[in-house]
């Protein structure tokens, strides 16, 4: 599809949250009388704004805008992650919410959906302020999370040790340790083995599931990633780990490439000591506009929302998009890559194997009872493929992408829930 092709409706302009309302209308007519339930898919069912101030290392107070946004219970209690940048919006947190129901519903997790957020530059705050920061937050939205009630868990510029300080924040709060409020926690506190790298390992089982599908091998596939955080060095190191070659990775301090192949696991140990990627010496450094046109299979935003736009959709060579990130594809890209015959797995399937692993860490943080890292891969393997296979067969079925099957999916159980709980009082 040409630019000018692009009804206005749908422009790159579209904020996050106008995008998943435009996701919403696109399944519409395929919920039947369901439909009559969507409205309450478009307004979330709660949304908390809170005030951070925290003292800095210089003496001088700070203050910093949070959010946590409860988008639907219908099916469980909220789950979903806390974000740090410096352009979190509520409009970005109340679409990551709702793409959390979605992503749930998808894949069969009994919860809602939920997500947080800080606007907050982390890289500019020491560890002793990330502390106060996290501690804060925490307390400000302590009466609306609990184990049954709303369950964090990391996301951008978050991690395992946020997630330790939240939890014992929490729990100080309650006089009791209460280690289910939040996911994505150390091992030593209740954490679930394979956590770490679910999110990476459901975008390879997609990807693979999709590539099968269309008789793509893995062994030798040209793999290029954007984002070398969570998400992106897990991805890259299990395609890598399966014979496909990562050529290319992109993030925030550059770009990489080696026609050769780049290796992940080698790259990871080499930023623990120096962050910025453009130092390896094994790749060459290119242009971040360049990232876009490598000749590659298989293509996986793995950094932040509406990066694959109508500015550079058109070079796209892969022939499967394996959306890592929420959001990476704006509507307009995802037509003009359809129209082009790229599959494109979307990201409230590719990206589920997180909060997948993180519902296996509540119930284990339920039942006090730990599984092992075999029988947790195992588990998310066998939700992801069969996942994967219901939504494909619901997107040939009715000739829809895979997004709108997803949705078709995931909005009729979340609706149906609603439908037999009625409406109160
Ligand atoms: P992270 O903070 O660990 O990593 C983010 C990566 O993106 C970093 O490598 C960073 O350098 C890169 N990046 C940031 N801005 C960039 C830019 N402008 N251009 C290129 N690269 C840029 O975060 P994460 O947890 O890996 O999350 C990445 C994405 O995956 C987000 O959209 C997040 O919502 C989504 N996600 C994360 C999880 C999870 O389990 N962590 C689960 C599902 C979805």
């Amino acid at each position: 599809m040409h630019q000018h092709e692009v009804p206005s409706y749908l422009s790159d302009d579209l904020g996050p949250w106008e995008i998943y309302l435009e996701q919403v209308d696109r399944v519409t007519p395929y919920l039947g009388k369901l439909s009559y339930w969507v409205e309450t898919l478009k307004r979330p069912k709660r949304i908390l704004i809170v005030d951070v101030p925290i003292q800095l290392d210089d003496g001088s107070i700070a203050h910093f805008e949070g959010y946590r946004v409860q988008h639907n219970s219908s099916r469980g209690p909220g789950k979903g992650g806390v974000r740090y940048h410096q352009d979190v919006t509520l409009s970005e947190v109340m679409a990551l919410s709702a793409w959390m129901t979605v992503k749930n519903a998808a894949v069969n997790l009994p919860y809602g959906g939920a997500k947080g957020g800080i606007r907050v530059d982390p890289r500019k705050l020491s560890r002793g302020e990330l502390e106060k920061l996290t501690r804060r937050y925490t307390s400000e939205i302590n009466f609306i999370i609990g184990p049954d009630k709303d369950i964090p868990a990391p996301d951008v510029n978050t991690n395992e040790l946020t997630m330790a300080w939240m939890m014992d924040t929490y729990s100080m709060n309650q006089g009791r340790t209460a280690t289910g409020v939040v996911t994505g926690k150390p091992i030593a506190l209740g954490g679930s083995l394979g956590r770490r790298d679910a999110t990476g390992r459901g975008v390879f089982v997609t990807a693979r599931e999709a590539a099968n599908r269309i008789g793509l091998p893995i062994e030798g596939a040209r793999v290029i990633v954007q984002g070398f955080g969570n998400v992106g060095n897990a991805s890259a190191r299990i395609f890598h780990d399966h014979g496909a070659k990562i050529v290319a990775i992109q993030d925030v301090s550059g770009t990489i490439f080696n026609g050769d192949g780049i290796n992940p696991h080698d790259l990871l140990e080499f930023i623990k000591e120096n962050p910025d990627v453009t130092a390896y010496p094994k790749a060459s450094t290119i242009p971040a506009k360049d990232f876009w046109s490598i000749e590659t299979e298989f293509l996986v935003p793995a950094a932040l929302e509406k990066q694959i736009t109508m500015d550079n959709v058109a070079q796209i060579k892969a022939r499967v998009v394996v959306e890592g990130a929420n959001g990476p594809t704006t509507p307009a890209a995802d037509d003009a890559l359809r129209e082009r015959g790229i599959i494109v797995v979307p990201d409230v399937l590719a990206n589920a194997g997180g909060v997948t692993v993180s519902y296996f860490e509540w119930v284990q943080d339920f039942s006090s009872f730990f599984w092992t890292e075999d029988e947790i891969n195992k588990r998310l393997e066998k939700i992801m493929v069969e996942a994967f296979k219901g939504i494909w067969d619901v997107a040939q079925d009715k000739n829809v992408t895979m997004r709108t099957a997803t949705f078709i999916v995931a909005c009729t159980r979340v609706l149906e829930a609603r439908a037999l709980r009625g409406l109160y009082p």
